[in-house]
């Protein structure tokens, strides 16, 4: 890398960098059966078409009774009241109460018409024989407490109302989101595609990771874990294989992959040193083109975000830091929007904690700092800063987060609190 670097890179602010991504258009989509729509992104909102629940149901196993009758009753004074049946699961007890009368009912069976409350089992005494809950009726119970109208029962539409919005377009479905899905009925579930991001390595010191390095090569480590982190990110991935530092021959593969992708990423050679082609290629590419080249953080800095129609194609910096750190940093949350999410915070997980050394931070650059989490004798938690450059793969390695400093800090004093932004 030339020494002259900094000076040829036109850097933006971190801000600058993550609105003009954040402009990346989602991709097409596509209908899945409801089985494989976990984890995928939602792309039209699940509106309620129905109340849920759509009768009244019990929300205890006991007896529905009507409340009025049983408002005095208590330990000392149960009230009486005569079974007449039992609501079976699946179905309706037919006909209604009266007064006098009570139906067993298990969790979330249908409470029969005249009944407006719920008596927990607990709280019944079977007066006439056990087993009459279960019978066609004619034994007695003794109720031992009082009921209000309302008691144990979930209304039509108590839960979700016909007509909410139960889920909005554009969130990852977790587990809980499915269940929404099937409880309305959603055979098929319209997402987006996963988008489709091709890797690749540059560099003329780079062997593969299976190779014996000769003396001056390093194996490519920036594939395998972008490729990591590009799954991670919800979309499907191809490793493009290392491409020597030659503007003609990364030229030809990027030519050749983007067609068939919904993204490029491109390792190594983002910077301005004569070695560095990646910002010559992608400034070759069609518009809008380059949309940034270098942005002022550490590590991370010589950065290149291009766009070829809607697609975006990124150059990494080479170093494993620095590149892990960028794409946690600006390229996950990209995928994130190009694969139809959003609302979504960058760092879904953080902690406060105390950083346990002074960390300076030049003004205008946003810092990453590496940082490994403990909780101390008194319950306080801290954060160490780790040790080494972005040459040092090891920081990354042991690192419980990072802390972001933003570009307005100066500097994090020893002992101040901070929010450690958590890897997953
Ligand atoms: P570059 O950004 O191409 O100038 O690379 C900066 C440093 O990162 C150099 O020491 C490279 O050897 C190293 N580097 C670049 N690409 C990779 C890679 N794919 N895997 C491991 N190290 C890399
Ligand atoms: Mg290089």
């Amino acid at each position: 890398m030339s020494a002259a670097a900094p000076e040829l890179l036109t850097l933006i602010s971190a801000d600058q960098a993550r609105r003009l991504m954040s402009q990346t258009p989602p991709v097409s989509t596509e209908t899945v059966d409801l089985g494989a729509a976990h984890g995928r992104v939602l792309a039209s909102p699940l509106i309620a078409d129905e109340d849920l629940p759509s009768f009244r149901r019990s929300t205890m196993d006991g007896y529905a009774v009507r409340a009025r009758d049983v408002a005095g009753a208590s330990d000392g004074a149960p009230v009486p009241l005569v079974l007449v049946g039992t609501v079976p699961m699946g179905g309706v007890f037919s006909g209604a109460l009266t007064e006098g009368q009570a139906v067993g009912i298990s969790t979330g069976g249908f409470v029969p018409d005249g009944a407006d409350a719920v008596v927990m089992l607990e709280y019944v005494t079977s007066a006439s024989g056990r087993g009459s809950g279960n019978d066609g009726g004619g034994g007695r119970i003794a109720i031992a407490k009082r009921a209000a109208p309302g008691d144990n029962i979930i209304e039509p539409g108590e839960d979700i109302r016909r007509g909410a919005t139960v889920l909005p377009a554009g969130r990852r479905l977790r587990p809980q989101d499915v269940a929404a899905l099937a409880s309305f009925g959603t055979a098929r579930v319209s997402v987006f595609r996963r988008p489709r991001i091709a890797v690749l390595s540059t560099g003329n010191e780079l062997c593969e990771p299976t190779a014996r390095p000769a003396a001056g090569q390093v194996r490519d480590v920036n594939q395998s874990v972008l490729a990591a982190q590009v799954e991670a990110a919800g979309c499907e991935v191809t490793h493009g294989g290392i491409v020597r530092d030659d503007a003609d021959a990364l030229s030809a593969a990027v030519s050749l992959l983007l067609p068939a992708h919904d993204g490029l990423i491109l390792s190594g050679g983002s910077s301005v040193g004569v070695r560095d082609v990646s910002g010559e290629v992608l400034r070759a590419l069609g518009p809008p083109g380059v949309l940034f080249h270098g942005i002022r953080i550490r590590p991370g800095k010589p950065t290149i975000f291009a766009r070829v129609g809607d697609k975006p194609v990124v150059g990494m910096p080479g170093f494993p830091t620095s590149s892990m750190i960028v794409f946690d940093a600006f390229i996950r949350p990209m995928l994130w929007r190009l694969g139809g999410e959003t609302g979504r915070a960058s760092w879904p997980a953080r902690r406060r904690a105390r950083l346990s050394r002074r960390h300076p931070s030049a003004p205008g650059r946003e810092d990453y700092v590496r940082v490994r989490l403990r909780t101390d004798a008194d319950g306080e938690a801290w954060a160490d800063p780790l040790l080494g450059g972005s040459a040092a793969i090891s920081n990354v390695i042991d690192a419980d987060g990072l802390v972001i400093m933003g570009a307005e800090m100066e500097s994090v004093a020893e002992g101040e609190q901070v929010e450690v932004c958590l890897y997953a």
